[in-house]
C-alpha cells in the first residue's frame, strides 16, 4: 500500500519557479508527495531535468522534444537526447508526440510526426515508456503509435484531451491517461466522463506545473502540492476514497516508470 502521491509531470526547471525552487523542492516529502518525473520539452529542460533528478532523490527524469520544439532537432542535436536516455534516472522518453493546435502548418505537422516516431524508437531501444503530448490531433497521434508498434512500447497520453472512446483506444494498446487540474474545471464534461469510465488501474496523476492549476486556484502557478484537489475530485467522481485514488495512480506509476517498484 503506498499511500503518498506520485507525480507524473511537472516542469520545476521553469522561470516561473527561480524564486523558490529549492524550497518548494525540499517541501514536497513533507507534503505526501513521495516522486516527481520532471519532464523535458526540449533539449535544454532536458538537461535542466537531469540536474533535478542528480539534485534530487525524489526526482526523476523524463528526456525528450515537444512537437513545439521539434525544428531545433537534427542528426547531430538528436546525440544529445540519446545520451540523456542513458542516464541511470531517466524514466521516460517525453514529453514527445504531436500538437496540431499550436501548429497548423502542414510542412511542421509533417516534421512533428517524424520526430516523435523517431522518439517513439528511441524509447523503445532503450527500454523506456513514452510520456505523449497530444493535442488536436487524436487520429494521427494514434496512427503513428500503430505505425511503430507501440503496444510494445508503454506509456501514458498526458493531459489527456479526448473521448472516452479514444481513451478506451489507448488503454488497449497498453496506455496509461494522464489526469491533472482540467479535471477540477467547470467546462471538464468530457474529461470528467473518461475519469469516471476508464478503470482506475489506467489513471496517473500530474500536474503539467507550473501550468493547468486545478480550481481554486485556476490561474494561479501549479504545483504538485495542488494535486489533492485532483484527488478529491477524482475521488468524488468515482465515489471512492481519496488515499484508494492515491494508493492505485502510485502504484500504476511505480509499474511503468520504474518497473516493479523501488
Ligand atoms: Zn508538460
Amino acid at each position: 500500500m503506498h499511500n503518498k502521491i506520485f507525480e507524473t509531470h511537472a516542469h520545476y526547471e521553469d522561470v516561473k519557479f527561480d524564486s523558490d525552487r529549492e524550497a518548494l523542492l525540499a517541501s514536497l516529502p513533507k507534503q505526501n508527495i513521495e516522486y516527481v518525473i520532471n519532464v523535458g520539452s526540449n533539449l535544454e529542460t532536458t538537461k535542466r531535468s537531469i540536474e533535478l533528478a542528480k539534485q534530487y532523490d525524489y526526482i526523476f527524469a523524463a528526456v525528450g522534444v515537444h512537437p513545439s520544439d521539434v525544428e531545433e532537432l537534427d542528426e547531430s542535436s538528436y546525440d544529445v537526447l540519446e545520451k540523456a536516455a542513458k542516464f541511470e534516472k531517466t524514466v521516460a522518453i517525453g514529453e514527445i508526440g504531436l500538437d496540431y493546435y499550436w501548429d497548423k502548418e502542414l510542412g511542421v505537422q509533417e516534421k512533428q510526426r517524424e520526430w516523435f516516431k523517431r522518439q517513439m524508437l528511441l524509447a523503445k531501444e532503450h527500454n523506456l515508456p513514452v510520456i505523449i503530448h497530444s493535442r488536436d490531433a487524436a487520429e494521427d497521434t494514434m496512427r503513428v503509435m500503430k505505425e511503430v508498434k507501440a503496444e510494445e512500447i508503454p506509456g501514458v497520453i498526458h493531459c489527456y484531451s479526448y473521448s472516452v472512446e479514444m481513451a478506451k483506444e489507448f488503454i488497449k494498446m497498453g496506455y496509461y491517461i494522464g489526469i491533472g487540474g482540467v479535471v477540477t474545471f467547470k467546462n471538464a464534461k468530457k474529461l470528467i466522463e473518461v475519469a469516471a469510465e476508464i478503470p482506475l488501474e489506467r489513471i496517473l496523476l500530474e500536474t503539467d506545473c507550473p501550468y493547468m492549476a486545478p480550481e481554486p486556484h485556476r490561474g494561479e502557478r501549479n504545483s504538485s502540492l495542488y494535486i489533492p484537489y485532483v484527488v478529491e475530485k477524482l475521488a468524488e467522481i468515482r465515489n471512492i476514497s481519496k488515499e484508494e485514488i492515491i494508493s492505485t495512480t502510485n502504484q500504476n506509476a511505480r509499474k511503468l516508470f520504474l518497473s516493479g517498484g523501488v
